[in-house]
């Protein structure tokens, strides 16, 4: 849906307002982490109510770029112990270390940077188990 060239806008109506605009830096607040900024983004947004959509690139670098925010962030507050490897990760949730790191790349897998490396949060790795077989499928 969101590769779609929109012309009226989805959300308040309005005819022909939808303009695509590019090189947006956008804001994120992501709940208990400090805001982010995150240039070059692009998207269709409306003139008249200022809604829109990301483009799926820009969303992909949203996700990205959140993940590796929160990385940081939380590399000064997870224990060692709460961390798992990549491959104890590939382990658990059966899937291949490629995988593991694809889910990180594409923020929904939480990691942490230990030493240079992302290593998963291993509380988080049970969830996503449990989630796997939906959330592959949009590969
Ligand atoms: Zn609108």
């Amino acid at each position: 849906m969101r590769k779609k060239k929109w012309t009226n806008c989805p959300s308040c109506g309005a005819r022909k307002s939808m303009q695509a605009r590019k090189n947006l830096t956008e804001r994120v607040h992501p709940a208990g982490y400090p805001p982010l900024d995150i240039k070059g983004l692009d998207g269709q947004f409306c003139e008249s109510c200022g809604e829109g959509f990301w483009s799926l690139k820009s969303e992909r670098r949203i996700a990205r770029l959140l993940a590796e925010h929160m990385a940081r962030h939380d590399a000064t507050r997870v224990v060692a112990a709460e961390l798992a490897s990549v491959q104890e990760a590939a382990k658990a949730m059966q899937v291949t270390v490629q995988g593991v790191h694809k889910m990180m790349d594409e923020g929904r897998l939480r990691y942490v940077f230990a030493g240079g490396s992302r290593l998963p949060i291993r509380k988080d790795l049970k969830d996503m188990a449990k989630t796997r077989h939906r959330s592959l499928r949009h590969d």
